[in-house]
């Protein structure tokens, strides 16, 4: 059977990006829309067919446990609601899949973890990379030794942030600047390309504070990963620039991906004892969409009863990260992990 799932939040992602996968998806389906736009709603019903009566507001959200059509609720809100939402959703009886960044504290993303470990209920982060055929293949090939002993991984991700009044740009929704946003994807590189968990950051922020865009948030932030092979990350992230791109280096060869986290178009390219591959087609993967694949694989788990590989506990590492590498920023020093 196709498990339902709701969509709270009908913005960009929810609306324009996750809605139209669903035709893609074998073990998921559409069955419910949270929003405070009623006739946004009502659009959206139609266009998916979801019946008028599995249509909520913020207000009435709740209510969704006495529907039965809905099995997972995905919270595709700015980062502020996740944590309220998906402990809602999880005491409403619902699995949950909450988009990136999990929230914005480590005491959030503990509660969330223990919220639905208490309604026996599973909870998974919308990272997906961990579903796309390019970043699959890379972490198959560093796993492999294909570039030989990881030494270095750069990662560098950002868009440039037009809407000085975007939330994303607001300190209480959003957590904080191109680090919550784009800079998850670049710490996440670092984690599933190393396969390793980092024991210590050195950060360091530039931002024009007099720019209106910046005046809450930061816009370039800089952090150095030491894992205990001994290899090091560079990350970064930014609100100034387009950039999106990963490069892996073993003391064999490297691999590289640019973009590399795209919703499509990626590229990858390998290397070895100096010889290099371009790879423009996308390796044999899952066979479907990073996202139908994501969705997919929160229903398949709850299915078969397995923990999704991108858990809140997976979530709630990056965020034990992003605090240290705010620390480190603050107070100008290596944080141990
Ligand atoms: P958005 O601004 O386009 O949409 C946010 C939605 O939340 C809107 O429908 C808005 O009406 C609703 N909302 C409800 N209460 C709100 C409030 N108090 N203030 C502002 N908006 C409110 O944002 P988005 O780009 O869709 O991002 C939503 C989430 O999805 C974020 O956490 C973001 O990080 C994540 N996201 C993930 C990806 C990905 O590739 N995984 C891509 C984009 C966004």
């Amino acid at each position: 059977r196709k498990l339902g799932y709701a969509i709270v939040g009908l913005g960009y992602y929810g609306l324009e990006t996750i809605l139209p996968q669903f035709v893609n998806c074998e073990h998921s389906r559409v069955t419910a829309l949270v929003s405070g736009d009623r006739t946004k709603a009502l659009g959206a019903a139609a266009k998916y067919d979801v019946p008028e009566r599995s249509i909520y507001t913020y207000a009435d959200f709740d209510r969704i446990r006495d529907n039965p059509d809905v099995d997972i609720v995905y919270v595709c809100l700015p980062n502020s609601m996740h944590a309220d939402y998906t402990i809602r959703a999880a005491k409403a009886g619902k699995h949950v899949m909450c988009e990136k960044p999990m929230a914005i504290s480590v005491a959030e993303c503990e509660a969330m973890i223990r919220a639905c470990k208490a309604a026996s209920k599973k909870l998974m982060i919308g990272y997906r990379c961990h579903f796309e055929p390019f970043n699959l293949e890379a972490m198959r090939l560093a796993k492999s030794g294909a570039a030989g002993k990881i030494r270095y991984v750069r990662s560098e991700h950002g868009f440039v942030q037009r809407d000085p009044d975007k939330w994303r740009l607001k300190r209480a929704m959003a957590g904080g600047g191109s680090l919550m946003d784009m800079g998850i994807y670049s710490l996440q590189a670092a984690r599933y390309m190393t396969g390793e968990e980092p024991i210590a950051v050195t950060a360091r922020e530039s931002t024009d504070r007099r720019d209106p865009r910046f005046r809450e948030v930061e816009d370039m932030i800089e952090w150095t990963l030491e894992f205990p092979s001994g290899a090091i990350a560079g990350c970064q992230s930014m609100y100034s620039a387009n950039q999106n791109h990963i490069l892996l280096m073993g003391d064999k060869g490297r691999v590289e991906l640019e973009p590399a986290t795209r919703y499509d178009g990626n590229k990858m390219w390998t290397g070895r004892d100096g010889r290099e591959t371009t790879i423009t087609s996308p390796p044999p993967g899952p066979g479907k969409t990073q996202f139908a694949g994501q969705l997919d694989h929160l229903a398949e788990c709850i299915l078969d009863g397995r923990e999704p590989i991108v858990s809140g506990e997976e979530g709630l590492r990056d965020m034990r990260i992003v605090e240290a590498i705010y620390r480190s920023v603050r107070e100008g020093r290596t944080v141990k992990l």
